[in-house]
């Protein structure tokens, strides 16, 4: 089935403007949205195609390229993992909302819900969001090619079990801040002009704590270390970045968590060379069986074992390539390809009978070279310029 065009799931203009692509998505996606027509599966598959097109349009870059390459600019990887694989490389979410959209519902649905309704929770409340947290995570390349459970340990502030957030000792409560009277802002004559700040004494809650709780010290918060059990995607490359929302510190105030980032850093291999989906390595070859033929065997990334036929006459730089044996590749089923690269090694350490043996070889080969044979022919011609 060819894939429809972006612009004309849409709805919209090839010149249309950010602005006219996003009010035609949000009101096709409200249309097609899986909570408003549940079961029913053309509407699911009509939601992901105009959320598939939004997201490639709303991004200069990608759209750039869509508008130049089509559909084939983001084929890669496409296949099997059916929408939400793709595009190759890009920063993805993960324990979100709705599997592959996360960031999408996030941008947009976060305005839709967030109106009237998030802006008065805000006044309500000067819960301030927790920080985020960035963990560094380094994987063996091996790790990166079939995904990984792994257990973390992150030192974070979460919310202090002994006043439940609130930073006041037990039995008694925050009171009304007597410098700003619980507004959270004060006021000063400058000059002409009147300048408001955050309140000092509360800093912009409204509110003090007279007693505060012992254990937290009155900031709601205690320090603590936290394990996770983290869920590394096959795939995942260097590049990659992974967000557990709601994991980083805690809020202040009834303010919601941070999130908590996940760098991936997968180390250098000593054998593959990682190149997107495909491997590369180089095999060294005696130079016996690279002038012969033979087999030699080779280790793949998977943890098994690929044989491999050297042809009779291989020169070094020489490459065979093994389809579906290179790294698996995000959010699809699909593999990359091992390229194997011949290194044809001259032996060092001869005894004097396999001396004798080349001796006897080369007296038996002196024409025998054609690479050899060429270049001395353009020696010569370049002697006879030159003289
Ligand atoms: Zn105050
Ligand atoms: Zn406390």
């Amino acid at each position: 089935m060819a894939k429809q065009d972006y612009y004309e799931l849409l709805g919209v203009e090839k010149t249309a403007t950010d602005v006219e692509i996003k009010k035609a998505y949000r009101a096709l996606a409200m249309k097609y949205h899986p909570d408003r027509n549940p079961g029913d599966k053309e509407a699911e598959l009509k939601f992901k195609e105009v959320t598939e097109a939004y997201e490639i349009l709303k991004d200069g870059q990608k759209r750039a390229a869509y508008d130049r390459y089509g559909h084939a600019a983001f084929s890669q990887g496409a296949g099997a993992g059916g929408f939400g694989g793709g595009f190759g490389g890009f920063n993805f979410d993960f324990g979100g909302n709705a599997g592959g959209f996360g960031s999408i519902f996030e941008d947009i649905f976060s305005e839709f819900m967030g109106g009237a309704a998030g802006r008065g929770r805000a006044q309500q409340s000067a819960g301030r969001r927790g920080a985020d947290i960035r963990y560094d995570l380094e994987i063996t390349l091996e790790e990166a090619f079939a995904g990984l459970k792994k257990e973390i340990e992150i030192q974070t502030a979460v919310q202090c079990d002994e006043c439940g957030g609130s930073g006041t000792e037990k039995g008694s409560k925050a009171e009304t801040c007597d410098m700003c009277h619980g507004t959270g802002r004060v006021r000063r004559q400058a000059g002409f002009f009147i300048e408001e700040r955050p309140c000092p004494t509360c800093h912009g809650t409204g509110q003090v704590i007279k007693n505060p709780c012992k254990k937290c010290k009155g900031t709601g918060k205690v320090s603590q270390k936290k394990t996770l059990e983290i869920n590394i995607p096959a795939g995942i490359d260097s590049d990659n970045r992974m967000r557990l929302s709601g994991q980083g510190e805690a809020g202040a105030n009834g303010g919601p968590n941070g999130d908590l980032y996940i760098f991936v850093h997968v180390k250098p291999h000593p054998i593959f060379k990682r190149d997107g989906a495909d491997l590369h390595c180089d095999i060294p070859v005696s130079m016996t069986t690279a002038a012969l033929g033979g087999t030699i065997e080779i280790p793949c990334i998977d943890g098994t074992k690929e044989k491999v036929t050297v042809s009779a006459g291989t020169q070094t730089g020489e490459e065979v390539r093994l389809r579906k044996k290179g790294m698996s590749v995000l959010q699809s089923k699909s593999v990359g390809d091992l390229f194997v690269r011949f290194k044809v090694e001259t032996p060092t350490k001869l005894t004097a009978k396999q001396k004798e043996l080349l001796k006897q070889f080369d007296a038996e080969s002196a024409d025998n070279s054609p690479e050899s044979a060429g270049f001395f022919e353009k020696l010569k011609d370049m002697l006879k310029k030159a003289g």
